[in-house]
């Protein structure tokens, strides 16, 4: 019998958003002996049922990989693109940024004020979350503001002016 190496292990668990939960303890934990599986519904639950899959550990291998593949492109799907150091979207620092401004938005909500005490917008439409400079992208609310769209785009581009000016000093 010839061993396949498994490519992937999954644990298959999906939160609200439909994205999996690595870890995530089974709803039915603690229900034992209450929830029951006769043989028949067993049967009923078939592979193709994803409350089959859920829970359980997923191991992609080559075969399935291809049958995946095949059947996708049956449905006339596309292949996935590659993601790889090109695909830019997907770079560390990328995945850091989303994730960090994810965060702001779930602990402190959206940005709904301007806090630079001088706006220059007088009526802002869009608010976002600036990163305060000198601070680094970490996980705390005071490295960050709400900014509306102008000042932060201002905010930004003083910096850059500021930045550039320091290091045109140092080269000089
Ligand atoms: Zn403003």
């Amino acid at each position: 019998m010839v061993h396949e190496r498994p490519l992937l292990v999954l644990y298959i668990m999906h939160d609200r958003f439909g994205r999996f939960i690595k870890g995530h303890t089974s709803w039915l934990k603690g229900t034992k002996g209450v929830f029951k599986h006769t043989e028949e519904s067993r049967k009923k639950i078939s592979k193709n049922n994803a409350r089959y899959w859920k829970g359980k550990h997923v191991i992609i291998t080559e075969e399935t990989k291809e049958k995946l593949s095949k059947a996708l492109k049956k449905n006339g799907h596309k292949p996935p693109i590659l993601v790889g150091e090109k695909n830019h979207r997907w770079t560390e620092d990328n995945v850091q940024y989303i994730a960090l401004h994810q965060w702001l938005r779930f602990n402190f909500g959206k940005a709904n004020i301007c806090e630079n005490p001088a706006c220059i917008d007088t009526n802002p439409k869009r608010y976002e979350w600036a990163l305060i400079k000198d601070k680094k992208y970490e996980r705390k609310r005071e490295n960050f503001m709400m900014l509306c769209k102008k000042c932060h785009n201002l905010y930004d581009d003083v910096y850059k002016k500021i930045w550039k000016s320091r290091l045109s000093k140092k080269t000089i």
